[in-house]
């Protein structure tokens, strides 16, 4: 966890500089959707809390007011190696330009989300504080800094409620709440009534704002039967006018298991046909949550609540208010104070709101209004598409490659990925929310197809490769000539999870490929684990020649938190005779990662 200074003081804030404006606005630069879900439930909180927000992206909301009706900008935002993330470009340029102005009295918050392996760590959120500063603007809190090596969520967690204390403080506007959150459900923001479907449906068709239904072509094993384990390859049937690139994004909006939404239903007396409307006031635009239309509340437990993110310490207070059993009570009472406590507790074990109703029995039956406060909207999980337009499935088909995640808790609860869980059970015909996704600007094969790239994946992070394959190979047919391509893979064992070995096999043969390359972690008989990055290092010269002398391009995909690093410093040493350093082929946009921690 790394905020920068402790988080209990407000720096800066002075209480009695009058704001000019009234909006709150909670914007966002996010490439990959992880800042954007962070400001998403920072609105939340905050509209829940009586402030008048609106969320956008940074581009949007520079274009859409210029921020001259603010009175406070609370900004999420990454960095993709030192530079603003696609829809703060604009917002950037505007920033450091001599035009920018700001609102007199504006309050400001930034929390960044980067990565500390790089030396660029945190440089645009650290940016945006220094000139909103310099700007005029009065600093609620320091820079909140998460890091992929870490837990987002809960360096997040930690920032959230201390920013908007001191937002409230700051602009003298206490809210009138007990617990952030918690009261204003019945006090006339959130609302919850009865409501009836229509004939067509066609109220309740799409859920997810900006999202379309695609429909499944194909759900394939990709592992071996001699595997525990399991990966899928899923085709996915776009609608008319969805388009996408290779190495792009498919967003899938997943469903919670049946059971555990009987489980909730019953143990809150909650009829699952009972139609509902969740209605807010003033009315708002909101991607978190369906307001305004009719739902059942199968629906809203299956598709628009995430049924396994963990009650916060606001909602433990909540159920601590409503709990009969001194006793249990107590207990409850104490995870909402006690930060160390409830992660211990909660936290750590990603205790389930299904688990806490389990286990303090008193906790009486509750309403669907409560619930939207405990639980947390469903948010897309996003895959690398494997495919490509012009492969042999057509512009119209978009494949994705899922492991499916188990694992067990600390609680002794095992715990099966929802998304994975969710795509693994689907069958040809099913219809699955989806919404594509742009890659980061450099995450695309190079304009020119004689240059050499070298892609470099473990598991699944072998699936933009895939895409780009199916390009090459479409490229190779119609005529164009082709650089060198080296892929290097990793995965367990020859005989248990080397997906897409077949089709590996004949690129090589093909010349789609030039140099296959393929670490074995658990091969049978062999106590040595070799990783992707072992594999770069072994083939050092073959790799440096092609970025050093051929003017290639480098490509990452997988795990963000180990493999990354190793292969970033594999790669430094195998150009160490070309003097090249890997953070010099980052600014060319000749070393590119896609990586998720
Ligand atoms: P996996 O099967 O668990 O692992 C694949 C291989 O990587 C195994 O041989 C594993 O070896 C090895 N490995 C473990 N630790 C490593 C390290 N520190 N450095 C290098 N190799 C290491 O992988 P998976 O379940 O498919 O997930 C792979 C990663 O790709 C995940 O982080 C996922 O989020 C990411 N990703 C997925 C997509 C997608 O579209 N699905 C896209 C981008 C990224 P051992 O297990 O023997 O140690």
């Amino acid at each position: 966890i790394s905020l920068t200074a402790p988080v209990s003081k407000q720096s800066g804030a002075d209480h009695s500089v009058p704001a000019v404006g009234n909006k709150i606005y909670i914007v966002f630069g996010s490439n990959m959707g992880s800042s954007k879900e962070f400001a998403t439930e920072l609105e939340l909180k905050a509209y829940g809390q009586g402030f008048d927000t609106v969320l956008l992206s940074l581009d949007d909301a520079l274009m859409s007011s210029g921020f001259s009706d603010a009175a406070a900008i609370l900004c999420v935002t990454s960095t993709y190696n030192g530079f603003p993330p696609d829809n703060a470009k604009v917002f950037h340029e505007w920033l450091m330009s001599s035009v920018a102005i700001l609102p007199h009295g504006t309050r400001y918050a930034i929390f960044g989300c980067g990565n500390k392996a790089w030396v660029t760590f945190q440089k645009f959120p650290r940016l945006v504080d220094a000139r909103l500063a310099e700007l005029g603007g009065i600093q609620l809190l320091p820079v909140g800094e998460a890091d992929a090596d870490g837990v987002f969520e809960e360096v997040f967690e930690e920032w959230v409620d201390p920013v908007l204390d001191a937002l409230s403080h700051s602009l003298g506007s206490i809210p009138h709440v007990t617990t952030a959150g918690v009261v204003n459900i019945g006090g006339g923001k959130l609302t919850v009534e009865g409501g009836e479907i229509p004939d067509d449906n066609s109220a309740t068709a799409v859920l997810h704002m900006g999202s379309f239904l695609a429909e499944v072509a194909a759900n394939e094993e990709m592992q071996s039967p001699l595997s525990t384990r399991s990966t899928r390859h899923i085709d996915l049937i776009l609608p008319n006018g969805a388009s996408y690139a290779p190495g792009d994004h498919l967003a899938v909006y997943p469903h919670n298991p049946e059971d555990d939404v009987t489980h909730l239903a019953t143990r809150l007396d909650l009829p699952l046909d009972k139609v509902i409307v969740i209605r807010s006031k003033p009315k708002r635009k909101t991607e978190s949550l369906p307001f305004d239309r009719p739902l059942t509340v199968q629906t809203l437990l299956t598709e628009v609540l995430d049924l396994f993110k963990s009650p916060s310490r606001c909602g433990m207070t909540f159920l601590a208010s409503i709990c009969p059993c001194p006793p249990e009570r107590a207990q409850l009472e104490e995870l909402g104070r006690d930060v160390v406590k409830y992660k211990a507790v909660v936290g750590d074990s990603k205790m389930t709101l299904l688990e806490i109703l389990d286990k303090f029995k008193s906790i009486p039956a509750f309403g669907v209004a409560e619930l939207l406060l405990l639980l947390s909207p469903m948010k897309p999980r996003y895959y690398s598409i494997s495919s490509s337009p012009k492969g042999p499935k057509g512009a119209d088909v978009a494949s994705i490659t899922v492991a499916h995640l188990s694992c067990s808790m600390p609680s002794g609860r095992m715990h099966q990925g929802v998304s994975s869980t969710y795509l693994k059970g689907l069958k040809p015909g099913d219809r699955v929310h989806v919404s594509l996704k742009k890659a980061n600007d450099a995450f695309h094969l190079p304009e020119d197809s004689t240059s050499p790239v070298i892609f470099v994946g473990a598991g699944t992070g072998l699936a933009p490769f895939m895409g780009f394959l199916q390009h090459r190979k479409h490229l190779l047919q119609s005529g164009h000539k082709l650089g060198p391509a080296v892929l290097v893979f990793g995965c367990r064992s020859e005989d248990e999870d080397f997906i897409y070995r077949a089709d590996l096999e004949d690129y090589l043969k093909d010349g789609v490929i030039s140099h296959l390359l393929v670490a074995f972690s658990r091969e049978k008989g062999s106590t040595e684990k070799v990783y992707v990055q072992h594999m770069v290092q072994r083939n050092g010269p073959l790799i440096a020649s092609n970025i050093a002398s051929g003017g290639g391009t480098l490509y990452v995909c997988g795990d963000a938190k180990y493999m990354a690093p190793d292969v970033r410093d594999a790669v430094d040493k195998a150009l160490e005779p070309y003097s090249i350093k890997v953070t010099t082929l980052v600014e060319q946009q000749r070393y590119v990662e896609d990586c998720w921690a």
